[in-house]
């Protein structure tokens, strides 16, 4: 089900473009328009989810599909075997602005611990 006004919402209907780089019969890869890492792609489920939680409890495992994906995701970008990493913010005070669940797969550079 989309949301209306869900920037997301809007590049799963094809109506924001972005450069998709997977797309699954319930979930959707694209590249971020403002990476953070050589490889930095958005995993996404069709479906709106405001974040992580929120899919969890709905149950169905699209977190377990989404992680699946960013694997698959990460060994056809060459980023699996060095390390990546997979990122669910979760609110805004912890800089989630697209209120529409989607995991942050960065790899391609070092990654710090703690990061920021
Ligand atoms: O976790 P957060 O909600 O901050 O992530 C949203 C991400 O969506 C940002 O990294 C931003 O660059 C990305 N974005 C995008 N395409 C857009 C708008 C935002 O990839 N059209």
């Amino acid at each position: 089900m989309a949301h209306e006004d869900c920037l997301f919402c809007k590049i799963v209907k094809g109506e924001v473009p972005a450069e998709i780089v997977r797309e699954g019969e319930r979930t959707l890869a694209f590249r971020d328009i403002n990476p953070q890492a050589p490889t930095h792609v958005l995993i996404v489920p069709r479906d709106h989810h405001p974040d992580a939680a929120a899919a969890a409890a709905a149950g169905a495992g699209l977190l377990d599909e989404i992680v699946r994906d960013a694997h698959e995701v990460a060994v056809a970008e060459g980023v699996a075997d060095t390390g990546y990493r997979l990122v669910f913010n979760t609110g805004s005070g912890a800089g989630q602005t697209v209120f529409h669940l989607h995991g942050h797969l960065l790899g391609g550079r070092g990654l710090n611990w703690p990061p920021g």
